[in-house]
């Protein structure tokens, strides 16, 4: 069962039952709902249900000192996204493209409906240079031909998604496996052929911060097709996505948000009993660090993958059923971090929006290297030239090396760089950037990564099962939704996962 309609059935029914409670009920009886999390999931959740007469005891508790979470846009001379960037697909049926037309936050072109209907079927090509290590300007003619044949290779590993049985479990062996075979058949000499291959390897990395994996030799095959790509041109926020969140949270009663709660424990199987409220029991109670409790009837949790993977066998109790702590440790969840750079001058030429770097002796045939301090900036091999400032550089680098960057000081990643950048132009004496400033997702205590990906051993039906209510089978489920957003959103099962399961309940029928 698809968990839009798991959770019309059973999240629906069981909630408005006991909205219908409590509409007969005084307002002190309502039920109470504590949401866990002020991304724009639990934002979206509180949102929904503080719209509606039936839910006054609304909560929601945040961990950190703000709203937003993996939406964080920041200032860096100009407004900067640490996180989100794009809204993939904005289109009708993306919820965020909704919320954010709603409240006014795109730009006119973003708005129009030739933008909703383009076809893009995956990231838009940018006017892109591509540098190598050896201090050279490779041929577009050359790159394009390597890009078409990745894209094509790429677009027939999602033709395994009602196959049985796969010949091998992961994107990156299929790909590899497709690679060799081509190789045999290129009649270019052996200089052209290993740029190719070098070339090839770049596109490897690049989809590895698409999917925030270490290696697409995590990402499970079968249920690589699942993904579904909404129509739209991907579009920004020209003020900045941490708009968003703001109107979203202003528009939330101001009492009913609490911020530096972070939430240790959530007990769903009990009877607890506040003082003040002779007689009333409610099933849920709450425990945050700082030791204050709460009472609810119901929790709605929004906390990313990667903080469940570390903390759910004691966040939790009682504890997950098996399917869910499976779901949990199987689905993956990886880094991809952003680097920014502030030059005096710009070193590209003036039209180019992309800079991506390609390292000649590397091949997707060859291993490569494992030691992370010699060679981790190897990782990085996209920047994206923030319009309309053009001398800001925006690096992405994902998996162990992103995380090894993130032990080192912003001089160390400044100094690794700029030698980067003096290598790929062959100029020695390239002035520095003036600035640097990068995300440390994966230290993050509250976020541990960036997004999930269907690793090996894991399927979409994982993210099923972590969206279905608890206790399972009941008509009165307490524990809401054991799922945050897991990936981006047009990368998604099905559109529109960015926010809660609750968001999908009518509640506008009991208002
Ligand atoms: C580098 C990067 C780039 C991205 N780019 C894009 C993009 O271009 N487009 C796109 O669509 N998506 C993108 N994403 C993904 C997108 O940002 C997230 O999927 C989305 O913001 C997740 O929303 P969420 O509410 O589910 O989770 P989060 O935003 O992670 O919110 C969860 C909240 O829960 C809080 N929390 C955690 N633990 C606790 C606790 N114990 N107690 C209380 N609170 C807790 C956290 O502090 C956080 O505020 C990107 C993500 C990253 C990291």
């Amino acid at each position: 069962m698809g968990w839009r309609r798991c959770l019309q059935e059973v999240a629906g029914r069981a909630l408005l039952s006991s909205a219908r409670r409590g509409m007969e009920a005084a307002d002190g009886a309502r039920p109470r709902v504590l949401v866990v999390g002020a991304g724009l999931a639990g934002l979206g959740a509180a949102q929904r249900l503080s719209s509606s007469r039936s839910f006054p005891h609304l909560r929601l508790l945040e961990s950190t000192g703000r709203a937003g979470g993996r939406v964080c846009s920041q200032r860096f001379g100009i407004v900067v996204e640490m996180g989100a960037h794009w809204i993939h697909g904005p289109s009708k049926e993306n919820p965020v493209f909704q919320l954010a037309s709603d409240y006014g936050l795109l730009d006119e072109e973003a708005m129009s409906e030739e933008n909703q209907q383009i076809e893009v079927g995956g990231h838009p090509l940018l006017p892109a240079v591509f540098y190598s290590n050896a201090g050279r300007v490779l041929s577009p003619e050359l790159v394009e031909g390597v890009r078409n044949l990745f894209s094509t290779l790429l677009d027939q590993t999602r033709e395994f998604l009602h196959v049985p049985q796969v010949s091998v479990p992961s994107v990156g062996e299929y790909l590899r496996k497709e690679i060799a075979q081509q190789v045999k058949e290129w009649t270019d000499d052996d200089e052209t052929k290993w740029l190719k291959l070098a070339i090839l390897n770049t596109y490897f990395k690049l989809e590895c911060c698409v999917s925030g994996t270490h290696s697409m030799d995590h990402v499970a095959l079968g249920p690589f097709g699942e993904y579904a790509m909404l129509p739209g041109l991907d579009c920004t926020f020209p003020g900045g996505y941490g708009g968003l969140p703001d109107c979203m949270l202003t528009s939330l009663p101001k009492e009913s948000v609490l911020f530096h709660k972070p939430v240790t424990a959530v007990r769903w199987g009990g009877s607890y009993r506040e003082e003040s409220q002779e007689g009333r029991t409610f099933p849920v109670q709450v425990e945050c660090e700082d030791g204050e409790r709460f009472l609810a009837d119901h929790v709605i949790i929004t906390v990313p993958l990667g903080f469940l993977k570390e903390h759910h066998e004691t966040f939790i109790d009682p504890p997950l059923p098996p399917r869910k702590a499976d779901a949990i440790r199987q689905l993956g969840f990886g880094t991809n971090n952003k680097i920014f750079l502030e030059f005096e001058q710009p070193f590209w030429p003036p039209d180019c929006q992309l800079i991506e770097v390609v390292w000649e002796d590397e091949s997707p045939l060859v291993e490569a290297g494992t030691d992370l301090q010699a060679s981790w900036f190897r990782k990085l091999i996209v920047f994206l030239v923030l319009q309309p400032y053009g001398h800001v550089l925006c690096g992405f680098i994902a998996g162990k090396e992103s995380e090894y960057m993130e032990t080192l000081s912003d001089a160390a990643v400044l100094t690794a760089l700029t030698d980067v950048i003096r290598r790929l132009t062959g100029n020695p004496h390239l002035a520095p950037p003036k600035k640097v400033m990068r995300s440390q997702w994966h230290s993050a205590p509250y976020t541990r990564g960036s997004y999930s990906y269907v690793a090996v051993g894991s399927s979409g039906d994982d993210i099923d099962a972590l969206a279905q209510p608890l206790p399972e089978d009941a008509a009165d489920p307490r524990v809401m939704a054991l799922l945050s957003h897991l990936g981006t959103m047009t990368r998604g099962r099905l559109p529109g996962r960015l926010l809660s399961p609750a968001w999908e309940v009518p509640w506008e029928v009991y208002t």
